[in-house]
């Protein structure tokens, strides 16, 4: 099949999305202390708080909710809270929790303070929530035994523990789930410098010879996001290799990059055709998202979760109720003028 920049099957270098190719490096490339993990800074000072307090008085963390764009460290950070609380850490998926059953099992297994980490808690099914409620509230779950006039429900105490549920989307989290939250906290995409640091040590921990230029060079194009820092850190590696004599300096990282068609902010090919779409399909906007996603033939949600935050931040896209809009900024970035009326998006930028 022949692709072309503008096929929905270009490859994506840049999504933030967990893949089979990251899992086994990301193994690695985990920090494993708070004092390794980079950016975050508040989310970081805060957090050290609650341990030390939560240690100090031998009692579990209080519940906490973790949200942002994927690839952004909950996982690590997660990670890290077990680690640093010196407890066990059980790690699933809201989707995976498929019956009351499943979540009762883990519930039960938990020792004393452990930390149960359930990805994309927004995808909990109401079951399984239910049940959730007086677990986080009062420790205790509520059993249903047999069917019928004959059922009857048996009241289990459990040991205490902390969940820290991670979302890309906290808005459709029910309310009663967030509420039993105790700490809710956004993480933010990462500057360039804390990006670039992010790429040095990951190319220490993997031996791969790493100029500071060109270390900042990948940050400056990974939209914000480590796990795209590291993954374009590996593509540009084999550039290295193959084109030259194994380092990564600026050259060789902006030549690899290019081929990639990641563009000097960072945008891929989907970010351009959204973009492209908005400004040559709908007039720079406002075209609401579903019209949009179905006019490039991508799904909404991955338009909402991945390309829009980033679009957002780099003062790309704005979001009005009437749909989205192109600034700008945007114009000419991709080499278009600007309209020189008075339409809804001009007054945006
Ligand atoms: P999320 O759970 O938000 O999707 P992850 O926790 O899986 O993201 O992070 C993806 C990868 O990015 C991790 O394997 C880790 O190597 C790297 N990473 C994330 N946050 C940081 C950080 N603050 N410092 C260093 N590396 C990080």
């Amino acid at each position: 099949m022949i692709q072309t920049e503008d096929m929905e099957f270009a490859p994506r270098f840049v999504t933030p999305e967990n893949t089979q190719e990251d899992g086994e490096i990301e193994i690695t490339l985990r920090p494993q202390t708070l004092r390794e993990y980079i950016g975050q800074d508040k989310v970081k000072e805060k957090i050290a708080v609650y341990i030390e307090a939560a240690k100090r008085r031998g009692e579990p963390l209080d519940h906490v909710l973790l949200y942002g764009p994927p690839g952004l460290g909950k996982t690590t950070l997660s990670a890290i809270i077990a680690h640093e609380l010196g407890v066990n850490l059980r790690v699933t998926t809201g989707p995976a929790i498929e019956k009351p059953g499943d979540l009762v099992s883990l519930l039960t297994s938990l020792s004393d303070n452990d930390v149960l980490f359930i990805d994309e808690i927004h995808r909990l099914s109401r079951a399984v929530e239910e049940i959730m409620y007086p677990a986080l509230e009062d420790r205790v779950i509520d059993i249903i035994i047999g069917k019928g006039p004959s059922a009857r429900s048996i009241r289990m105490d459990l040991k205490p523990f902390t969940l820290i549920g991670a979302t890309t989307r906290a808005g459709q989290l029910s309310s009663p789930l967030r509420d039993r939250f105790g700490v809710i906290e956004r993480l933010e995409l990462y500057n360039k410098e804390q990006l670039t640091d992010i790429v040095r040590r990951s190319a220490i921990i993997l031996g791969i010879p790493c100029t500071t230029d060109g270390a900042s060079e990948i940050a400056g194009r990974a939209r914000g996001t480590p796990r795209i820092a590291n993954r374009l850190l590996k593509r540009v590696r084999d550039f290295a290799d193959v084109m030259g004599n194994g380092e990564i300096t600026q050259e060789i990282a902006d030549m690899a990059l290019s081929r990639l068609e990641i563009d000097s902010l960072g945008l891929d090919s989907l970010d351009r055709r959204m973009l492209n779409m908005i400004i040559k399909g709908y007039g720079g906007g406002p075209v609401g998202l579903e019209t949009l996603a179905s006019a490039i033939g991508e799904e909404a949600v991955t338009l909402e979760d991945v390309c829009e935050p980033f679009l957002m931040q780099l003062g790309f896209l704005g979001r009005t109720p009437r749909g989205r809009v192109a600034t700008r900024l945007a114009y000419t970035h991709l080499g278009f003028v600007p309209p020189e009326d008075n339409s809804g998006q001009l007054k945006l930028v």
